[in-house]
């Protein structure tokens, strides 16, 4: 109950910083007026009044918009505000022009690209405040020019989502409402820097969970737009490839595993940003693959660590199958795998027999880690790289750092450290430091969020 009072409470004080930022009584009546017209409430408390079903209709369509993915109308409802401000209250310190450009940003339809000289050249240091919400883990991170971390708050929900055996997408976007006010002042405070400093606001436009993802992007939209700041949306996976800039730095060209829950690709870079995806996975990711597995053996959530941990107890002695495909071709699938130990456990539950969990565990651990460094000695055979860079979740498993040292020589391995592995918002501002030099910034904030998205494109 206490929790969910901070909860609510941290929700407000949220809003409260952005209806300050109005400036004064007469901004904030505004804005609270514009909300009531815009959001539908007041239609549909109008509705009540006069026990109209047509307007009670109405404001609840409007409730239902407004809640949707329409992030364009934060600039349109906070411009409105502004009129309300000037002309029904006749406060002057709102200019013609900033009405006017708040307007055209809501509107503009092309996508205006920003790219400020100073950081492109990298002759000014750059701030960025980075937001990760693609799965079940609520970050907010402030880091500077592409290499150094001076927050990373990671809110994981792992606890919460135990209870179902996996990540439940609905549940995931509840709770990363709840707590991204909370963590975005964290972050602020504990890197010790001011609003005003931050030079750039960053998030994950996908892929992941679309629910969740929106949650972190109208909440960085709405800082950036509230505080005046350009916006850039990161690829995920390129976050994942660039937390091994943090303590080591990317060599080109590269070639980059990803190993994740939702992920399993090899990734060619020749330059930063510059992405040629060589092959992904047919089936389930690897982590994907840990978890169900780990939930077959009656194990818990998250599989990939339990399953490491039980795997240093135990043998490789169950006969696994290893679905290398076609010899030159990059992609992976695991289901047969996962098949493979369902098999196993039924036939072994109907004969009484007794599995023992950790040679399992260690038989499916080998399995895949077999498969993983197959096909990255075939690939550095026909690409000539400077560097492997292996990210992701999967990453942080022990036996795949201790195997891939051993097994490919001559060439360097890079592997973030375990907090960079999984989910956090630290990585996708390193990304997002390169993104911007790339790509520049949305002028018009329309930022969208996409559960599928290449990193080719
Ligand atoms: P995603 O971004 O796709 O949600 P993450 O990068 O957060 O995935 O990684 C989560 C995945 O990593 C989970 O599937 C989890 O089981 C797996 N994982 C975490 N630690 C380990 C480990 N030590 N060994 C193997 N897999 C792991
Ligand atoms: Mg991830």
């Amino acid at each position: 109950m206490k929790k969910a009072w901070r909860a609510f409470a941290n929700f407000w004080k949220g809003i409260w910083e952005i209806v300050k930022s109005m400036g004064n009584w007469r901004g904030v009546l505004s804005l609270l007026i514009v909300w009531l017209i815009i959001s539908g409430s007041g239609i549909f408390v109008l509705g009540f009044v006069f026990n109209n079903t047509l307007l009670k209709g109405i404001g609840i369509a409007m409730y239902a918009f407004w809640l949707g993915p329409f992030t364009p109308l934060i600039p349109l409802n906070i411009a409105l505000a502004m009129v309300v401000q000037r002309f029904v209250f006749l406060d002057k310190n709102v200019s013609w022009k900033s009405i006017k450009e708040k307007f055209r940003g809501a509107f503009k339809e092309d996508k205006e690209i920003i790219k400020k000289e100073e950081f492109i050249k990298g002759e000014n240091d750059m701030l960025i405040l980075a937001v990760e919400t693609s799965c079940d883990e609520t970050s907010v991170s402030i880091t500077r020019n592409g290499k150094e971390v001076l927050s990373n708050i990671v809110l994981s929900q792992i606890k919460i989502h135990q209870e179902f055996g996996g990540v439940v997408p609905e549940v995931a976007s509840r709770n990363h409402v709840l707590n991204i006010t909370r963590v975005f002042d964290k972050a602020i405070k504990e890197a010790n820097v001011k609003i005003d400093d931050i030079d750039l606001v960053a998030v994950t436009k996908g892929p992941g969970l679309i629910g969740a993802l929106l949650v972190g992007i109208n909440a960085a939209t709405a800082f950036a737009f509230a505080h005046d700041k350009p916006l850039v949306g990161v690829n995920h996976l390129a976050g994942h490839i660039y937390a091994a800039n943090i303590e080591n730095e990317l060599k080109f060209p590269l070639i980059a595993l990803v190993v994740s829950g939702g992920h399993t690709s090899l990734v060619y870079m020749d330059d930063h940003m510059s992405f040629k995806t060589l092959g992904e996975t047919l089936d389930d990711a690897v982590g994907e693959a840990y978890d169900k597995v780990s939930r077959m053996m009656g194990e818990g959530y998250p599989g990939g660590p339990i399953l490491d941990k039980l795997a240093k107890e135990g043998k490789d002695i169950y006969n696994l199958p290893r679905a290398y495909l076609d010899k030159n071709d990059y992609k992976f699938s695991f289901s047969g795998l996962k098949s493979a130990v369902n098999n196993l456990i039924y036939h072994s539950n109907r004969k009484g027999e007794t599995i023992n969990n950790n040679d399992l565990a260690a038989s499916f651990q080998e399995a895949v880690i077999d498969v993983l460094i197959h096909k990255l000695k075939t690939v550095i055979e026909e690409y000539p790289v400077k560097q492997i860079v292996i990210a992701g979740g999967v990453a942080a498993n022990s036996r795949l750092r201790e195997r891939v040292y051993e097994e490919i020589k001559d060439i360097e391995i890079i592997m973030p450290s375990l907090k960079y592995c999984t989910d956090n918002a630290a990585m996708i501002g390193i990304a997002a430091y390169y993104t911007y030099k790339k790509e520049g910034s949305l002028e018009n904030y329309q930022l969208g969020g996409y559960s599928t998205l290449n990193l080719d494109e």
